[in-house]
This record gives C-alpha cells, sequence and structure tokens, in this order.
C-alpha cells in the first residue's frame, strides 16, 4: 500500500506539487491524469526517492519512506520505475537486462526472462544488446526489467507512449495481467484519457499541482468536476 500524505513541492515560489495526498492498495492502479506541467512526475520522482518533497509524508505499508527530514535512498524503498527517459545498461544483453534486479537462481531467473520478454513481445531478443535494438523495442525491455522482481509498488511514467496502437494495447494488456498477477499497487501517468480509462481502477485529476477530483473512471467521465475536467474526456467515444 502507497500512501502520499499532503505531499507539497515548491520550485521558485510555485507549488508545483500541492498538498496531494493519495492511497494505493495493492493490486490498484491509479492513473495520475493532467496536462502537461500539472506536476505529475514530479509527484512520481518524490514516491521514487530520486526528488524530495518540501512537505509531507510518502509511506509503504505504513512505514515511512520521507517527510521533511527523513529520506530513504532510492534503491532501499523496493519500488519498480518505468520513467520517460528510461535507459537499459548498454554493455548488458537484453536477458541480463531483464535479470538485474533478480535475486534467485540461475535457472529460476532464466524462466522468469523468457516468461517476461515473451510478455512484451520480444521473444528472440535475449542475447540482442540495446543498440540493436528500435526505440520501441527498448522501451518494451525497460518495461520487463521493471517488472521483472514484482515490485510492490510500480511507478510509471508515459510507460507506452511511442509504441504504435496495435502495440501498445497488446503491450499495456500484458503489463496490466503481469501488474494484477503480483498485487502491485501502481501510479501511473498518462496524458492520454483513453489510456487512463482503459487501465485505472482509479483516476487522480491533476491541474497545477492539485489533485482536483479523483475516483473511478466512470464516475469522473459521466461527472467531470468542471469544463476542464469534461475536456480531458471529450475525445473518447
Ligand atoms: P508532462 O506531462 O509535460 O511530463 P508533468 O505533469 O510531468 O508534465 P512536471 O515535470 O512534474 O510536469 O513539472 C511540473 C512543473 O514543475 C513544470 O512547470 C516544470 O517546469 C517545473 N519543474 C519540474 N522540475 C523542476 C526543477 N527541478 N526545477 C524547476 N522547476 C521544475
Ligand atoms: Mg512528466
Amino acid at each position: 500500500r502507497l500512501e502520499l500524505r499532503h505531499v507539497s513541492r515548491r520550485f521558485g515560489g510555485v507549488n508545483v506539487v500541492d498538498d496531494v495526498s493519495l492511497t494505493i492498495a495493492p493490486g490498484q492502479v491509479t492513473c495520475l491524469l493532467g496536462p502537461s506541467g500539472c506536476g505529475k512526475s514530479t509527484t512520481l520522482r518524490i514516491v521514487a526517492g530520486v526528488d524530495r518533497q518540501d512537505s509531507g509524508e510518502v509511506r509503504v505499508d505504513g512505514l515511512l519512506l520521507s517527510d521533511d527530514t527523513r529520506h530513504v535512498p532510492p534503491e532501499e524503498r523496493g519500488i519498480g520505475l518505468m520513467f520517460q527517459d528510461f535507459a537499459l545498461f548498454p554493455h548488458l544483453s537484453v536477458a541480463e537486462n531483464v535479470a538485474f534486479g533478480l535475486r534467485g537462481t540461475r535457472a529460476r531467473n532464466a524462466a522468469r526472462v523468457a516468461e517476461l520478454l515473451e510478455r512484451v513481445n520480444l521473444p528472440d531478443f535475449g542475447s540482442k544488446y540495446p543498440h540493436q535494438l528500435s526505440g520501441g523495442e527498448q522501451q518494451r525491455v525497460a518495461l520487463a526489467r521493471a517488472l521483472a522482481p514484482r515490485p510492490r509498488i510500480m511507478l510509471m511514467d508515459e510507460p507506452f507512449s511511442g509504441l504504435d496502437e496495435r502495440l501498445r494495447d497488446e503491450i499495456r494488456d500484458a503489463t496490466l495481467d503481469l501488474l494484477k498477477e503480483a498485487g502491485t499497487a501502481v501510479l501511473l501517468v498518462t496524458h492520454e484519457p483513453d489510456e487512463a480509462m482503459r487501465m485505472a481502477d482509479e483516476i487522480a485529476l491533476m491541474r497545477h499541482g492539485r489533485i482536483v477530483q479523483q475516483g473511478a473512471p466512470y464516475n469522473i467521465y459521466n461527472n467531470p468536476v468542471d469544463r476542464a475536467a469534461a475536456g480531458f474526456f471529450s475525445d473518447i467515444n
């Protein structure tokens, strides 16, 4: 269970994240949806521990990860990340990249890697190196790497952007299955309302750093808090 309590972050006098509170249960996908610059990535960076809030708390299963004085380093948080500016390790093969965070036996890791490469539709790519892959292929390997250790918490920032539509649907469904199977609590950032409608158990609409509306996708779709929220969904049919 991931909890943000009254988290705020200022840059140059502007509240980029403004009193954000969210709770995400195991197996639940919460989608942070909002226009460019509203503070989505900053919120994720604070949860990941690569940025610090000015006030408020981040907790996992009740355990304090950060407040204005305490700060557990990112590598000790047990949080999986799939960010826009992901990078594979260039000197490791695809299989080694995916296995990177795994702690099991060699045989068990190999089975997990094969399963994941299958799920992201790259079954024969294990021995290739990142420079031999297209951007979309690298992105799918990064996704497999993030999912491999079955993190209890997963933060995803536009993880499917740049994939063509058919592939995106397929990878999105496979990712959702893996996350649900593992009971992962997911905070997913997207610009795309239809992605939010398809993936989220709960949508949090963000604007100017604040959560302006939160609820089940169809509640928000049917009962938008204002015109701007309604406009966000107007492209979906
Ligand atoms: P996008 O959808 O375009 O990715 P976002 O919602 O993820 O947008 P953020 O990256 O969280 O937006 O940025 C929110 C605001 O905070 C922006 O106005 C950005 O310029 C500002 N900002 C982010 N990081 C910093 C920083 N390190 N220093 C100063 N300002 C920053
Ligand atoms: Mg962003």
